[in-house]
């Protein structure tokens, strides 16, 4: 536990307004909030090399046998799709191994790194539709996070339409842009390098717990350049960023914690700065939370850091 948060302590976002508590008291080892989040493995895994419709095929990264390694395919049960004007819009869901009961954390850095590759192939190439204002990618593991099946997969969501959070996140970053001459990302970055809440840094990219961590071990890792998207990363900042993702995966798996995972890029915003969040689904929202809007975290970021650190 870090010596400097002992009391409870109500933190706002650095950019949002809103608010969480902070109750240290409360924390629980991390022996203690171990869940159990295996879900039943199946023998008809769709996502299973020999049980892809080739026709559903979207976009591949081979590895050196010259087969697929990362695979994109059609979400056949889309919420949104482009021939829709009601709901525009495409997903696509990755598959990130050929291996069925390999979790994320437990692949190759190679293989990981393929799989933030295809993110950036499929953003790039989404991104040449002009009607697409949003592109997510995401990932959700484990029962509590949403994910329904086991075989390691993510997922890319992008609608004509910015969510109301992004858009208003980006005013606020401009706003703070205008006002102290600086990325505000950049900004925090390079104060947090210096916190407690440090998780990792080399000369490509920094990760941190936020100071107003809502979730239990919530984690951002930024390229400390000033980018846009995951398009534009470097082979060395492709490589640094798939370093600390495995070392917060493997350190996520130790816990057994289920967890969700973003990449935070709007492609028709320029000038902003992307990073990923991972966000862990071991606390439950309840009566405070959904009534009041303010989050009870019992994991200080401060303490979630020194664990990932350790
Ligand atoms: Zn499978
Ligand atoms: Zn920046």
């Amino acid at each position: 536990m870090s010596a400097n948060v002992k009391k409870s302590e109500i933190r706002k976002a650095y950019l949002l307004n809103k608010y969480v508590i902070i109750t240290p008291e409360r924390a629980k080892r991390p022996r203690d909030i171990k869940e159990q989040t295996i879900i039943e493995r199946t023998a008809d895994c769709p996502f299973c090399p020999e049980k892809i419709n080739k026709n559903n095929i979207v976009d591949r990264i081979k590895g050196e046998d010259n087969e697929w390694q990362v695979l994109a395919i059609k979400n056949i049960y889309p919420a949104v799709s482009p021939d829709n004007e009601k709901a525009y819009g495409t997903q696509e869901v990755i598959i990130e191994s050929r291996h069925h009961s390999k979790e994320l954390a437990n692949l190759e850095q190679e293989q990981i790194e393929r799989v933030l590759r295809m993110y950036a192939k499929r953003t790039e190439i989404i991104s040449r539709n002009e009607k697409i204002d949003y592109i997510l990618c995401f990932k959700n593991q484990g029962s509590k996070a949403g994910a329904s099946i086991v075989h390691a997969h993510s997922q890319i969501f992008a609608s004509n339409i910015l969510p109301p959070d992004i858009h208003e996140e980006a005013g606020m970053a401009q706003s703070y842009k205008i006002k102290h001459k600086i990325c505000p990302y950049c900004d925090i970055i390079s104060k947090e390098m210096k916190t407690e809440r440090k998780i990792y840094e080399d000369k490509y990219v920094a990760a941190f717990a936020p100071y107003a961590s809502e979730y239990h071990y919530e984690a951002w890792i930024f390229t400390k350049r000033h980018l846009d998207n995951i398009t534009l990363l470097s082979d060395q900042e492709f490589k640094a960023f798939t370093k600390v993702y495995k070392l917060i995966l493997e350190k996520l798996q130790e816990l057994n914690l289920s967890f969700n995972c973003f990449l935070h890029q709007a492609v028709s915003q320029r000038d902003q700065h992307f990073y990923m969040k991972i966000q862990p689904r071991d606390s439950v929202w309840a009566g405070v939370e959904l009534g009041s809007g303010l989050v009870i975290n019992s994991v200080p970021p401060e303490a979630a850091a020194e664990y990932y650190r350790s």
